[in-house]
């Protein structure tokens, strides 16, 4: 496996690769790995490629009161998780390779980024669709393997994506989550361990929603009130936002007729939890 530090050396990396005929299989993260960023490795694997992973806490979607500094870093324990899987490559960039002095140019999704996570988090999609495209161009991946975790930044993915014609196949998968049904993260190490059990919460309540679902609840605005109650029941969880909205848009439905999402973001501590579940268009 190769660590790669460099824009260039990723460059002749990747040339080197494309010369033996292998397709570019690239898999963008912050890095403290976790079973969710594994999964996303041996799908690129398993799909046949070379495949590379990102490693890059970046700044940009950071805002100012945010735990850019304290994010948890430790890449020798990333490196060993990461190599026995078959990863071929890592890119592990200063911030400085990838944000030189005088760096000005930002990219912006402009609806998508605007609900959920971009409401409580001005400027964030911008700061993951600017870093993204960087890595798009430097990696030319032919496939790109994001988790369905986070729901929003995939769909802000995939609309870029297809707004700029990019030649990348976006492949969503599927939460990981621990045995308790935690979504894993690699924040869920600023949790203590009342908060920790806490937070299963999270998971039991969109269960509930699906639950509800699968039994004919097509009230959006009723489904988001029973999920909202049982969190707000937990006294170490403070709601962010839940929601229920239309899969594909994110914009706020009141009847479930189409696929929806219901997403949400509750802190426990310090800790900014999100996770959501997909509601699949009924049957007719
Ligand atoms: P991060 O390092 O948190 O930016 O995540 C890197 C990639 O891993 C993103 O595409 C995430 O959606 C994905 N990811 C993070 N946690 C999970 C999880 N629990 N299950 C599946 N994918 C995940």
């Amino acid at each position: 496996m190769e660590i790669l530090r460099t824009i260039d050396s990723v460059r002749q990396w990747v040339r080197a690769q494309r010369a033996q005929g292998r397709p570019i299989h690239f898999v963008p993260t912050m890095g403290y790995f976790h079973e969710g960023h594994l999964s996303l490795m041996r799908r690129a694997r398993d799909d046949g490629g070379a495949v590379i992973v990102s490693i890059f806490v970046n700044p940009l979607q950071f805002g100012p009161n945010e735990d850019l500094e304290r994010y948890p870093r430790d890449f020798e324990r990333d490196r060993q998780m990461a190599q026995p899987v078959g990863v071929d490559a890592i890119f592990a960039p200063e911030a400085a390779e990838m944000y030189p002095a005088g760096y000005q140019t930002e990219v912006r999704v402009q609806t998508l980024s605007q609900p959920l996570c971009g409401r409580s988090r001005p400027g964030h999609f911008e700061g993951v669709a600017t870093v993204v495209l960087k890595l798009f161009h430097i990696v030319t991946p032919d496939r790109a393997y994001f988790g369905m975790k986070d729901y929003q930044q995939l769909r802000v993915i995939q609309q870029m994506v297809r707004d700029l014609n990019l030649p990348i196949e976006v492949v969503p998968c599927p939460i990981v989550r621990e045995a308790d049904g935690l979504a894993m993260s690699s924040r869920n190490v600023y949790l203590s361990p009342d908060e920790r059990a806490a937070a299963t919460v999270l998971y039991r309540s969109l269960q509930w929603a699906q639950a509800q679902y699968a039994a004919g609840e097509r009230d959006a605005h009723r489904l988001r009130e029973g999920v909202y109650a049982q969190i707000a029941a937990e006294p170490l969880a403070r709601i962010d936002y839940v929601e229920v909205v239309d899969a594909e848009t994110l914009q706020p439905i009141e009847r479930l007729e189409r696929p929806a999402l219901v997403a949400l973001a509750v802190f426990f501590g310090r800790a900014r939890l999100i996770d959501n579940c997909l509601l699949p268009a009924p049957a007719e």
